[in-house]
């Protein structure tokens, strides 16, 4: 059987096919014949969900600098959509259908980063950090400065262990004592390469894929949901005259930074009911417990029923009862999540006006906000799977 990368670089070159191929040996008066069967089969538009997170997470954009994301998205969305907009802040809008309740399906494009304050007189870079992140995983990483002469690439440089003391070998850097080193001179050389106060900086990662279809890049949170969002609307394209509600497909702005970009979209489109697109934390791995995160990699889409112990999203019940009638119907597995810590834009969305029934499915995800997040391919489809269904079945469950 062939590799999933074979089949993947040949679904790049033939777009909606693929071909597969079987070898068959067998031996006949000691001569040995070898066949090959290619075999073009029609591909479901589902897979290409991964090509859409490829990407989108290979593409840098931090919170407040979503452009280049948000360019990648709209020259999707203008494909399957009657009206695609940027809003004032900077959301992506775009609008498919004219009747029947209205829903908002939310993705955030910014990703965690970092950004320049201050450069050292022997140009080394002082940072500060943009979302939630652990100093712990910022040493020695490479990452990107952008500026108005270009990306630049540098490195968080630490002092070598050999000249390390004892007590220094186990002791936890801050990132105020971290810097990053551009291979400037000084300071000058560090501007004329453009380097400025406020120079945005993403973290470097390839995308790879893992073992059992998992794959392994940055920002997997939260272009998952982009990826998703992008292969919903392209699904629904499909079914025109059916569908019987208007969507409002939405790419926000500074999620990581305090769901920023969904409370004033949510604001503007003003829906009946809305769903957050987002990742959401796996226990299944070493250094935590299945208790603090019953949640797996490879087990469907995770319903969030409540985040950060309610202080964030308690779900409404009539979405409740929309995703799991629906998941029901279509035979979609679905994990459900009781979280503690964390929430997403779906907490912004449904205190907008006078409230709006709101809820979360997320994409599992090991490592979330680090350069390596890794997710499984499978859980992904079936997220695109039960988003479309749901809608399908809006207008029972929202009249
Ligand atoms: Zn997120």
């Amino acid at each position: 059987m062939l590799s999933r990368r074979i089949i993947l670089s040949c679904r790049e070159r033939f777009n909606k096919y693929f071909i597969l191929v079987y070898y068959i040996t067998y031996s006949l008066n000691n001569n040995y014949f070898i066949f090959v069967i290619y075999a073009l089969k029609k591909e479901g538009d589902i897979m290409a969900v991964f090509d859409y997170l490829k990407e989108l997470s290979t593409v840098e954009g931090i919170s407040g600098r979503e452009d280049r994301i948000r360019n990648i998205m709209e020259k999707e969305l203008k494909k399957y959509c009657d009206e695609v907009y940027t809003d004032k802040f900077g959301n992506l809008i775009a609008k498919k259908g004219d009747k029947g309740p209205k829903i908002m399906l939310a993705a955030h494009m910014d990703e965690i980063g970092l950004m320049v304050k201050y450069i050292d007189d022997k140009g080394f870079l002082k940072f500060t950090k943009i979302g939630g992140i652990n100093d712990q995983m910022l040493l020695n990483q490479k990452v990107i400065v952008h500026t108005d002469k270009g990306d630049i690439v540098g490195v968080l440089g630490s002092k070598p262990p050999h000249k390390m003391k004892e007590s220094e070998r186990n002791k936890l850097i801050k990132y105020e004592d971290m810097f990053i080193d551009i291979g400037a001179k000084n300071r000058e050389d560090a501007q004329n390469m453009g380097v400025e106060i406020g120079s945005w900086i993403s973290f470097k990662s390839d995308f790879d894929e893992l073992g059992n279809n998992r794959i392994s890049c940055k920002a997997f949170d939260d272009r998952a949901g982009c990826a998703v969002l992008l292969e919903v609307a392209k699904e629904l394209s499909e079914m025109e005259d059916e569908l019987n509600c208007q969507v409002y497909f939405v790419g926000t702005v500074q999620e990581e930074v305090g769901l920023k970009g969904a409370r004033t979209s949510a604001f503007g489109i003003n829906p009946d009911v809305a769903l957050a697109l987002d990742v959401t934390i796996c226990g299944d791995h070493p250094g935590i417990k299945m208790e603090d995160a019953p949640v797996e990699l490879g087990k469907g889409p995770v319903v969030g029923i409540v985040d950060a112990s309610g202080r964030g999203l308690i779900t409404h019940p009539k979405v409740l009862d929309m995703i799991k009638g629906v998941s029901k119907k279509y035979d979609i597995s679905v994990q459900y999540e009781v979280g503690e810590g964390g929430t997403t834009d779906a907490t912004a969305i449904h205190l907008t006006r006078d409230g709006i029934p709101t809820g979360v499915i997320s994409v599992p995800s090991r490592y979330i906000h680090t350069p390596v997040e890794v997710i499984d391919v499978a859980d992904l489809e079936e997220t695109v799977k039960l988003v479309s269904s749901c809608i399908k079945e809006l207008s029972i469950y929202f009249p």
